[in-house]
């Protein structure tokens, strides 16, 4: 199996980027933030805070996720409940990052995410996967971007839903969310040593889309 990893911080254009160069090489394209979103989403709808690790850890016992793939595109099911659209809302992305600290939440997940790179060729994003899911992964790429860029395209995807987004807020945000998932004691964000590093602050998605493939195919030959 041939498998590629794509970290980075929120924004960075990783769910795009890699779905649409999994498409094109005709692998699964795996989305773990959502396995966290799903799992923040579930303490929220149970009123667990993210401070009480106790809750969050007999929850774990009571919490079912599953990935599906729906021609090619991922789906979360969430205790039989798919909720894939549930769990993108700034709630749930702050939430996510929250009980993303927690040692017993990333062991939860790391036996699933595993599981998906041992029976599929696969296109992985998060922030620990070339770190700590698959270290052995045929290619880690370290995908970023300045927090700036990444808050504008955040507030256009908002403004292209409809939305009337606050710029400043989402920027607040990012820059939050980046503080945890790069101070965290276990599976920070971080590149991996032997990680190639690809900033898409200057570039269009067209090109960083590009560039990913070629890294990729680069190591496939
Ligand atoms: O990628 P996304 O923004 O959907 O992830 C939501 C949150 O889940 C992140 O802010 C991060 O805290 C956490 N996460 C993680 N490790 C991963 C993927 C996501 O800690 N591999």
């Amino acid at each position: 199996m041939f498998s590629v990893a794509i970290d980075g911080p929120a924004g960075a254009g990783k769910s795009t980027i890699a779905k649409a160069a999994a498409s094109q090489l005709g692998f699964i394209y795996v989305d773990t933030g959502a396995l966290y979103r799903a799992i923040g989403l579930f303490c929220i709808d149970n009123g667990i805070s993210s401070d009480d690790t106790s809750s969050v850890e007999e929850g774990l016992e009571r919490i079912n996720i599953e990935l599906v793939f729906v021609e090619g595109v991922q789906r979360v099911i969430l205790c039989g409940k798919d909720v894939s659209d549930d769990i993108r809302t700034e709630q749930v992305s702050m939430m996510a990052s929250e009980i993303s600290r927690l040692p017993a939440v990333r062991k939860f997940l790391l036996g699933l995410q595993r599981g998906f790179a041992e029976k599929n060729d696969v296109i992985m994003d998060g922030r620990d996967i070339g770190t700590v899911v698959l270290p052995d992964a045929d290619v880690k790429i370290f995908l970023t971007a300045s927090a700036e860029s990444r808050a504008k395209r955040r507030t256009l995807q908002l403004e292209e839903k409809g939305e009337t987004p606050d710029y400043d807020k989402i920027l607040e945000d990012i820059k939050k969310r980046d503080y945890n998932d790069s101070h965290r004691e276990i599976a920070p964000l971080k590149p991996a040593d032997d990680g190639i590093i690809v900033d898409t602050t200057e570039l269009t998605l067209d090109e960083s889309i590009e560039k990913i493939r070629e890294i990729i195919s680069g190591r496939m030959n």
